[in-house]
């Protein structure tokens, strides 16, 4: 018998719920698959709210040591205070173990309520920059003795004249390298290259941001000339693969944002920096049914390493009422299983995922968003997890 250690990281506010409801899916698809000869080994490490209160620490250094060892985690959200306090714990995770792809697949299962015509035009894999950015966290508050000096730096020794208020303003600064930005769209060309997918598009504000968004843009294609023998045809870039090259293109992320929505079938694998792919991804998620059922990862392809995780919040407002949609978090689990070769199992939920909803059996979120109500059940978030586990 093959046993495979999962971490997870339960998570705050509604993380008690959707956890469960996870861990009985994969667990039943991986049963199922594999007949009892793969077992989930399913291991609790603390962070957020839980290990604050047991730990007396948000992120205690066990929890990363055991993520190390382990390599392989999932997590549900966790709290970040706005404006003050602690950071992102979620950006810490990211950081200490350097994973820094965020992956998030983002399709349309048919009969989920979306906002859009054409839904299941949607089929993108976004691939997000994790570890650089303005999401670097280097910022000084305004009025500190960092800002302060940080201006004067800036003023008087570097020539700068164009911060329009320099007595009050936060600074924030924006790192972006050649390796960072390489490995990313790397990440990105070879998931092209390994799914079939014939479009890769690298989204960038590099018209305004030169040297950052523009580098991402200009190391993007030369990685593909580099290592990918990219050749350039009728004034566009294309990548020798199997069964039909691959298109390299860019785009303007303001212009991108409004092309999900006029000509998503346009795009297929996207590759973008840290901020932009924040926004892309929740754009994209809205399009095929909102952050209720968008999954997402956080990989490391060169160690291998990877935490799962819902992208949706905490949502206090709806925790301990048995309502919320375990979907995202399920889907994570899904990615996953893939992650580690259990193909047929990840086809397993992916399957049970259509057929739930196809049948019109949907929580709460989806339901006060169907135009036609007729016909279609309301379950809570343990009946609906049932009903995955029974339609796998
Ligand atoms: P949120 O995602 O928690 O909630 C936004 C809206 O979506 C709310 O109306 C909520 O009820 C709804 N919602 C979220 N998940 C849902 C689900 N599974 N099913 C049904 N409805 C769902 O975002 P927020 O309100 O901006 O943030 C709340 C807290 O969560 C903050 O502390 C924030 O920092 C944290 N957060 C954590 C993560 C993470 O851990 N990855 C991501 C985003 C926000």
């Amino acid at each position: 018998m093959r046993r495979i250690p999962v971490l997870y990281i339960e998570g705050d506010g509604i993380g008690s719920e959707i956890t469960p409801v996870m861990k009985d899916v994969l667990s039943a698809a991986v049963d199922k698959a594999y007949g009892g000869e793969v077992v989930l080994d399913f291991e609790e490490v603390l962070a957020g709210g839980k290990a604050e209160h047991l730990m007396g620490s948000s992120l205690p250094d066990v929890t990363l040591e055991r993520i190390r060892e382990v390599g392989l985690a999932i997590k549900g959200p966790l709290m970040t205070p706005v404006g003050k306090g602690r950071r992102s714990l979620n950006v810490a995770l990211r950081q200490a173990l350097d994973l820094y792809v965020c992956q998030r697949p983002v399709r349309y299962f048919t009969g989920v309520p979306s906002p859009v015509k054409h839904p299941q035009l949607v089929d993108m894999v976004v691939f997000r920059e994790n570890t650089e950015d303005i999401y670097a966290g280097i910022e000084w508050a305004s009025g500190s003795d960092g800002v302060k000096k940080v201006i004067r730096f800036l003023t008087e020794e570097m020539d700068v004249h164009a911060i329009r208020f320099p007595q009050t303003s936060a600074i924030g600064i924006k790192p972006v390298s050649i390796e960072g930005s390489k490995r990313l769209i790397r990440a990105a060309i070879d998931y092209a290259l390994a799914n079939g997918r014939k479009v890769v598009t690298l989204v960038h504000k590099g018209n305004i941001m030169k040297f950052t968004e523009g580098g991402f843009r200009s190391w993007g294609y030369e990685l593909a000339r580099d290592e990918y023998r990219a050749y350039e045809k009728d004034g566009r870039t294309y990548i020798p693969a199997e069964g039909g090259d691959i298109l390299l293109n860019d785009c303007i992320c303001d212009a991108f944002l409004q092309n999900i929505l006029l000509k998503p079938q346009d795009y297929s694998v996207v590759a973008t920096l840290n901020l932009n792919g924040d926004y892309v991804s929740d754009a994209l998620a809205a399009e095929v049914g909102g952050i209720g059922i968008a999954p997402g990862a956080n990989i490391n392809y060169d160690t291998g390493m990877a935490i799962f995780e819902a992208t949706h919040g905490i949502a206090p407002d709806i925790a301990g009422q048995d309502i919320v949609n375990p979907l995202s978090l399920v889907l994570s689990g899904e990615m996953l299983l893939r992650h580690v070769a259990l193909v047929e199992a990840a086809d397993m939920v992916l399957a049970s995922v259509e057929k739930t909803i196809a049948s019109r059996h949907v929580t709460r979120d989806f339901y006060n968003l169907l135009d036609d109500r007729e016909g279609a059940f309301c379950l809570g978030t343990k009946a609906f997890g049932a009903l995955l586990v029974e339609n796998l």
